[in-house]
């Protein structure tokens, strides 16, 4: 069943217009024609029925959608700006984990420097990815991507408790089941680079816990994904 995150109130019996990229979508790619959708607006699901009459691309609530597709917790992942496609990789898994913000930040060693990353054909992109993700895993919210910050910024984007993957952690460090569940949780996720001494010394004086996500060494996006599985499995 496809879905669409849409504006403005939806009430089970009205009829409401699709705007132009949804309707476009779903009649002209998908061909539907009273076909059942779900349509989310403000965290609740519907199910509609999708129609055209006399050039109106319409959609008729049918019913409130009693699930709600998200964590019990808040999961902030701060991410280092990582090689694109790994990165939006990234962003379309995190979202299917169910995480709620995204916040790229630019360290020491990324090899991805943020200036052209920062261009709003970037955000918009990245924007999409994230939605067409929360559509495709009938999520009830689509996560936010902030536009990109520094590694001693990430003290904005705390939550209950907070992480920072350290390969260098070493066994004797505090694992992920050590410390969840929590309320809320932000995760933060070295580049492909790591984190400096310094840089984690930083983090640790914000009160990001350094954890370890165990002996091998992950890449980037799959140490987010890892991180986001575990907090998601534990915290639910
Ligand atoms: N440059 C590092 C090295 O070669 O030792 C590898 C960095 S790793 C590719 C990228 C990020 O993933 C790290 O900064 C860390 O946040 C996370 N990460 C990867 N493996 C990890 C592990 N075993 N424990 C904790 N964090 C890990």
């Amino acid at each position: 069943m496809q879905e669409y995150f849409v504006d403005g109130p939806l009430v089970p019996g009205n009829t409401i217009e699709l705007a132009a990229d949804k309707a476009h979508h779903a009649f002209d790619v998908l061909h539907l024609n009273h076909e059942t959708v779900r349509l989310v607006s403000d965290g609740i699901g519907y199910f509609a029925e999708v129609f055209q009459e006399g050039g109106r691309k319409c959609a008729r609530i049918l019913s409130k959608d009693t699930e709600i597709n998200e964590l019990n917790t808040s999961v902030i992942l701060c991410m280092a700006l990582i090689r694109r496609e790994k990165f939006e990789f990234m962003l379309q898994k995190a979202t299917e984990l169910g995480v709620s913000k995204i916040v790229p930040f630019e360290s020491e060693r990324c090899v991805v420097k943020d200036k052209k990353e920062r261009s709003e054909k970037q955000s918009q992109r990245r924007s999409a990815i994230v939605l067409e993700a929360a559509e495709q895993c009938k999520r009830n919210r689509v996560p936010e991507v902030c536009p990109p910050v520094r590694l001693s910024d990430l003290a904005g984007f705390r939550s209950q408790l907070n992480l920072a993957a350290y390969e260098k952690a070493g066994s004797e460090s505090d694992h992920l089941n050590d410390l969840l569940p929590a309320s809320s949780v932000t995760i933060v996720i070295g580049p492909e680079g790591g984190f400096s001494e310094q840089e984690i010394r930083i983090l640790s004086e914000q009160g990001f816990i350094p954890v370890t996500l165990g002996n091998r060494i992950l890449r980037a996006e799959t140490a987010a994904l890892y991180a986001c599985s575990v907090v998601g499995e534990l915290c639910g």
